[in-house]
């Protein structure tokens, strides 16, 4: 069996701990490699040799750096086929969608090749008497990044592009269920012209990440994935002086007013919520049609359409819309949510709990779910499913489904479908959700702006990727200067004021 690596100063590091992860193929049930998982000797030697190699690295102007990211933009774009079959034979997504889960973080590197840009600080000439002032944007030093399974190449780009490039050091501890495409990532940048020890992979669990939390040498962490994780994380390791961003789970719903068109809901709703098998922060899980006319039409519209969903292998190429769940323990949570909802009372419309796949019976496939008449107060409601389950909360009127939206505990995205103008305004104006949709079902901003949810979506002060990474990844130190001929003789005790 294929044993994977650390890579560790620009080389492949087996590892020591003796610990390792099964990494199965979920479309047939099998594992197929194995991962090892870092103790602490392993994190603090990467450590120690990020902490040795990130001056010069810091030290390099950054046009120079953004040419490192210019070059693996070319190698993600040679190497996009491979990247994608090792990304769906772990995750289990359409090979289609492995591509958009590559583009959308080979879009951060491209965002990122204009650091210089990015990087420059601000100069106040004559702010005193002979006085200049500037500020600069220093690295960090050495940041990590832990990162969920879901996005294993976008989210890891996310992290470590904008770090890097900003003159970081960096730690990626990938999620331990599907590391391969992580870890093909590194290997890419190193053959960009990394200089080896500033992109480093170090496979583990939470041992691994609470070491990464307690090391005084790591001075920024960015993390996504669940939100109790999020919350752990974000307080052990501000608790501990670092600056960490964490971005947790979602809940996202899509208010469908009476004017909207009601095949464009649909064919939204069916991409946005079952893509991916549901396993995506920004799938709609919650429609929210407004009043009752508009939910009978979007039900009767809907039924036919999750009924027809086609669940393959992703060998099966464009014949699947969406494949397996990642893992045996997600296709028994998803399921237990479907019977969780049934026992709450919500309708059960499309029931996909005993959909099967011959020659792939071992596979971790479940159909397309659709549930109505879902309120408020079941835990269908309440909890990220994670899985292709669109639940169907009605409302009688705007302010009824605003407030549905507005009082969730998640706030990641939302999206709203009308023709109104006025109404689009005012609910892109009042709600309380960090990426919002109007007539858009998954607003995930593109790489020059920022992405972050609200409530228990985020953690911490700053979103990723646009202009907030290179906030992140750097500290802001101002200098004020005067020259002899703006110094006036004797000592002055009070506060200088201008
Ligand atoms: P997860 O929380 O299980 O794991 C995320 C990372 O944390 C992994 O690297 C994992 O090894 C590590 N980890 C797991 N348990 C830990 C523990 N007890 N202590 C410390 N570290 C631990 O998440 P997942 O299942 O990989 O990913 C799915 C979740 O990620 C969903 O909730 C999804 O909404 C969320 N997500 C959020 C965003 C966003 O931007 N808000 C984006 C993608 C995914």
């Amino acid at each position: 069996m294929e044993e994977l690596y650390h890579i560790i100063g620009g080389e492949r590091v087996k590892g020591t701990s003796g610990r390792f992860a099964d990494i199965y193929n979920p479309a047939i049930g099998e594992v197929e490699k194995k991962v090892p998982l870092a103790n602490a000797d392993e994190l603090n030697a990467a450590i120690a040799n990020a902490k040795e190699a990130q001056p010069a690295w810091g030290a390099t102007n950054p046009q120079k750096r953004g040419r490192v990211m210019m070059k693996f933009v070319d190698l993600l774009n040679r190497d996009m086929d491979k990247l994608a079959e090792a990304l769906s034979r772990e995750h289990g997504k359409t090979i289609p969608d492995a591509k958009g889960d590559i583009i959308r973080g080979l879009e951060v590197a491209e965002f990122c090749i204009g650091a210089p840009q990015m990087l420059k600080g601000e100069y106040s000439e004559g702010a005193g008497p002979g006085i200049d002032m500037y500020s600069i944007r220093q690295p960090v030093g050495v940041a990590a990044g832990i990162t969920p399974f879901n996005f294993p190449a976008m989210i890891p780009m996310w992290k470590f592009c904008p770090a890097i490039v900003c003159g970081n050091a960096f730690i990626l501890k990938p999620s331990e269920r599907d590391p391969s495409v992580p870890l093909m990532l590194a290997e890419l940048m190193l053959e960009a012209g990394l200089p080896a020890g500033i992109l480093n992979v170090v496979n583990g669990d939470k041992e691994a990440v609470d070491v990464i939390l307690d090391h005084p040498d790591i001075a920024g962490v960015g993390f996504v994935g669940s939100t109790a994780i999020a919350e752990y994380v974000y307080s052990r390791g501000c608790a501990n002086g670092k600056r960490v961003q964490c971005f947790g789970g979602a809940k996202n719903h899509m208010i469908v007013m009476p004017d909207a068109d009601m095949d464009q809901v649909v064919d939204a709703l069916i991409g946005s919520s079952y893509g991916a098998a549901g396993e995506r922060c920004m799938a709609i899980s919650v429609a929210v049609p407004v009043g009752k006319e508009t939910a009978d039409r979007l039900v009767a519209k809907l039924t036919p359409r999750v009924e027809a969903l086609k669940i393959a292998p992703y060998t099966a190429g464009d014949d699947a819309d969406f494949g397996p769940l990642v893992t045996k323990e997600a296709l028994a949570r998803v399921k237990g949510f479907v019977d969780t909802g049934v026992e709450e009372g919500a309708t059960l419309v499309v029931d996909g709990r005993e959909f099967s796949m011959q020659g792939y019976e071992n596979g971790y496939f479940i159909g397309g779910c659709l549930f109505d008449n879902v309120t408020k107060d079941m835990e269908i409601y309440k909890q990220e499913i994670f899985g292709p389950v669109l639940t169907i909360a009605r409302t009688e009127n705007y302010e009824e489904a605003l407030d549905l939206a507005m009082t969730h505990e998640y706030g990641n995205g939302v999206a709203m479908f009308t023709r109104d103008g006025d109404t689009a305004r005012d609910f892109a104006s009042r709600i309380n959700i960090g990426m919002v949709g109007v007539n858009v079902p998954i607003p995930v901003p593109l790489a020059y702006y920022t992405f972050g949810g609200w409530k228990r979506s985020g953690f911490g002060d700053l979103n990723q990727h646009g202009p907030d990474a290179f906030r992140f990844y750097t500290r802001t130190k101002t200098v004020t200067s005067r020259w002899p001929s703006g110094i006036k003789e004797g000592a002055d005790f009070s506060i200088p004021t201008m």
